[in-house]
């Protein structure tokens, strides 16, 4: 399912061809993070405007609302959301240990208050699954256990037993859901754990590369730790990965950082960056379209649009952009937008962001392909 067409001379980044159940996608990609079911504001319209290759959306979040049976009646979230492009889905796991205070985690399952509803919920390997064969997922994230920064090691190593264990369990669960007898079947990945420990990072990412799974990502990283740190642990984890598999980095996406790991060897990223900052009216552009790098981050600039300074420019965002937003209006209107508190002015501004890093790719893309990166 992911082909390997060519390595970069210069670094050990890869491009590639990952083939999911609605499409195949050219990496390195991004997906923008549709946490509910939409990238806030836009419809499916806007989404392709965007540019946008994939989406990821929140297991955890669609179980609450609009919930299994709905999903499952109306045939997934592609049908109920408009898109039919590929989805990716988390397991939920993030949710749990972010968000609720008082969790148990026993050997097959972790139990937790939701904070929204003070309902109790149960997750299992088995049961994440089966929400995401409801949602209709071309990627499935299993289960795991993401300890905080910092963490003691003794609890690293806990989550690490746990999460190893979980996997393990999401193979069978997969099998027990019949989804590997499926014509097209949705991808499985594992996510390794291991927090700023080498030795943890190291054996956790051996273990599960002798598992049967179609990708690996790397989970519990820009949790907090200092970014040396995190590029540090990037480097060694990525190399115990499995080469012919894809790699993806859960959660990081300011662009240079993103530069960086796929100089690492990484092919997939999400990151709530470009629809966030959109939404909050900070647009990013290119400065320096043919010189991307992850050294530094002149290449790009990003500016806040309700700035006074914007009220009277009567020229696009960016007009080498080919996004709906800059092919249509003006900074001047965009402020404008903003000033009044249109909800366009969220929706443009997504367009915009979401079709700056999907360039962003397509750029490192061209990079690896040219040995420029
Ligand atoms: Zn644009």
């Amino acid at each position: 399912m992911f082909r390997r067409i060519k390595k970069s001379v210069k670094s050990r980044a890869r491009f590639g061809r990952l083939a999911t159940p609605h499409g195949a996608l050219a990496t390195p990609f991004f997906m923008p993070v549709a946490t509910r079911g939409s990238l806030k504001s836009l419809d499916a319209q806007g989404t392709r405007d965007a540019r946008t290759e994939i989406v990821l959306s929140n297991t955890y979040h669609l179980l609450n609302r609009p919930g299994y049976a709905l999903l499952e009646k109306c045939g997934g979230l592609h049908a109920f959301m408009g898109w039919n492009g590929p989805i990716l889905t988390d397991s939920g796991g993030y949710q749990v240990f972010s968000l609720a205070r008082h969790r148990k985690i026993a050997a097959s399952s972790v139990s937790f208050k939701d904070p929204q509803t003070g309902k109790t919920v149960i997750l299992t390997p088995y049961n994440v699954l089966k929400m995401q064969r409801a949602i209709g997922s071309d990627i499935m994230m299993v289960l795991d256990v993401c300890p905080p920064y910092p963490s003691e090691k003794e609890v690293i190593q806990e989550a690490i037993r746990t999460t190893t264990a979980w996997a393990k369990s999401s193979i069978m669960a997969y099998r027990k859901l019949g989804l590997y007898r499926r014509k097209e079947r949705p991808l499985l990945f594992a996510i390794t754990q291991g927090g700023v420990y080498d030795d943890l990072r190291a054996q956790h990412a051996q273990t599960l590369a002798k598992m049967p799974f179609d990708g690996y990502a790397i989970g519990g990283l820009a949790v907090g730790e200092p970014r040396e740190k995190m590029y540090h642990i990037l480097t060694n984890v990525v190399q115990l990965l499995p080469e012919d598999k894809p790699r993806y980095l859960m959660g990081v996406g300011k662009p240079q950082d993103i530069m960086r790991a796929v100089q690492e060897g990484v092919d997939m990223f999400d990151c709530v960056i470009p629809t966030r900052e959109a939404r909050h009216g900070r647009i990013y552009v290119f400065r320096k379209r043919e010189r991307i790098t992850a050294t530094s981050a002149e290449w790009y600039e990003t500016y806040a649009i309700r700035h006074a300074r914007h009220q009277k420019r009567l020229v696009p965002i960016d007009p080498t952009c080919g996004c709906f937003t800059c092919g249509t209006t003006t900074i001047a209107y965009m402020h404008h937008l903003f000033r009044v508190h249109d909800p366009l002015a969220e929706r443009l501004a997504t367009i915009h962001n979401i079709y700056f890093y999907n360039e962003l790719m397509r750029l490192i893309r061209r990079a690896i392909r040219t040995n420029d990166l």
